[in-house]
């Protein structure tokens, strides 16, 4: 996770973070809390792309499986190549993708061959059909000087050899994967089960979509957020809906979803306020570890297990969901799903168009917009309003502008530290 430690330098803020995590810090105490989901399966080829492999595949076969032509052309021997001027080959038949030669060759005879023919016993060359003479007889070509022995030609084992270990358990599998495996002649493979999420929303206040809107009420954004957060990370959903400010149905939901998943996802109700009840809960039948971090947008969260269930208390606020789901909940699913080379959060380096506010103190994750403005030059500009609850400036940014503890104002025409995520969120 080395691309992902953010922090290089201490807040010199300590009496304001004295008792706060920072976000590496809290991120480094998650990763060492949840564990790898160690149930397997196998999966047909196509059911495994973007699924975690469990176990190493060996290859059963030498790729490619015979020694074979990689231009369409002539087979030859090397040996039969003239040192000067041209030699006569007679055409002794030829070889198709699929349908060898197999007759005898005499001495000086030459084999036509296909892209993907079998090279002939004894015949280790072959010779460009564009770089030879057919004779009117159609019966034999010329060939001239400048060619080397073996070209042309793709070895046996030459890709990969027969107990060769190809991919890795812990592989997270691409579509190049799942050719290669293929091409090994292999149908199936073990694979990880994915993570199972259940997440809820908590809230008096919250509306489903399509509903109309009472005074003081909203719609609930946050389970679309996360569900599409769960959704880019592949693993499976289980939706719990709303639960109302209430003790008792908040432990009720909390109950259900460890029950049913490996990880419970809430948002909302962690803040200290009288109506919020997550981290109550996760004290009275779990175990809370930690809910206050150095960041904004983002803090309180909570963080803890309810049997065995790992639990995350996002807060309430549309942006910081998705920001303490990117920092927490996505690197704690990738190391669960069992996936070893975990994909690295790039940060780049960009000259920012616009200055940026700061409190000293926390980490700052701020929405902007980067551009490419040259090959490896960026800039980028802040999309305005960073309120934790302004959800449409998360929509316009595609990257995350890192603002570290100590760094207050930025005046435009600096450098600063930016995380695309573009792919990720
Ligand atoms: P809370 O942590 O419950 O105090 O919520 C903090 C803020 O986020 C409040 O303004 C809530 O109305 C808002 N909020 C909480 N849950 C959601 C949700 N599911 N969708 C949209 N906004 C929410
Ligand atoms: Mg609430």
């Amino acid at each position: 996770m080395q691309n992902y430690d953010i922090e290089s330098q201490p807040s010199c803020n300590d009496e304001l973070n004295s008792d706060l995590l920072t976000v590496d810090e809290a991120r480094a105490r998650i990763l060492d809390a949840v564990n790898m989901i160690r149930d397997t399966h196998t999966a047909a080829l196509r059911d495994a792309l973007g699924q975690v492999l469990a176990a190493d595949v060996v290859s059963p076969i030498d790729v490619p499986a015979y020694t074979n032509s990689a231009m369409d052309g002539y087979a030859v021997r090397a040996a039969d190549l003239p040192g000067e001027g041209t030699r006569t080959f007679l055409v002794a038949g030829t070889s198709w993708a699929g349908r060898p030669y197999i007759g005898p060759i005499g001495p000086g005879e030459a084999v036509r061959i296909m892209t993907g023919g079998m090279m002939p016993e004894g015949m280790d060359s072959v010779v460009m059909q564009e770089q030879v003479e057919i004779d009117a007889d159609n019966n034999s070509v010329r060939i001239g000087t400048g060619h080397s022995a073996g070209q042309n030609v793709r070895a046996a084992g030459e890709d990969v050899e027969a107990g060769q270990t190809v991919l890795s358990a812990g592989r997270r599998l691409t579509a190049a994967d799942i050719g290669m495996l293929a091409s090994l002649g292999l149908g199936k493979v073990s694979i990880y089960r994915k993570p199972r999420v259940a997440f809820f929303s908590t809230g008096d206040e919250l509306r489903a979509v399509g509903e109309p809107l009472c005074p003081g009420e909203i719609y609930d954004s946050n389970r679309y957020s996360i569900y599409g957060l769960l959704k880019k990370q592949d693993v499976e959903i289980i939706d719990l809906g709303v639960v109302r400010d209430e003790p008792g149905l908040i432990e009720a939901a909390f109950r259900e979803a460890a029950a049913r998943a490996d990880v419970v996802l809430t948002s909302g109700g962690v803040s200290v306020g009288e109506a919020d009840f997550v981290k109550d809960t996760l004290e009275k039948i779990g175990t809370l570890s930690f809910w206050k971090i150095a960041m904004k947008p983002g803090r309180p969260v909570t963080f803890g297990h309810i049997d065995k269930a790992v639990f995350f208390g996002l807060p309430g606020n549309p942006v910081s969901v998705m920001v303490t789901y990117f920092q927490f909940v996505w690197p704690a699913l990738v190391k669960m799903s069992g996936e070893t080379a975990v994909p690295a959060v790039y940060t780049v380096r960009a000259v920012t168009t616009t200055a940026l506010k700061k409190r000293p103190g926390r980490y700052e994750f701020q929405r902007g917009y980067l551009q490419q403005t040259g090959p490896g030059e960026f800039s980028v500009r802040s999309v305005g309003a960073q309120g934790s609850g302004i959800l449409r400036s998360m929509s316009e940014a595609n990257c995350f502008i890192l603002l570290v503890p100590d760094q207050t104002r930025v005046e435009a025409g600096n450098e600063v530290l930016v995380q695309p995520f573009q792919n990720l969120l």
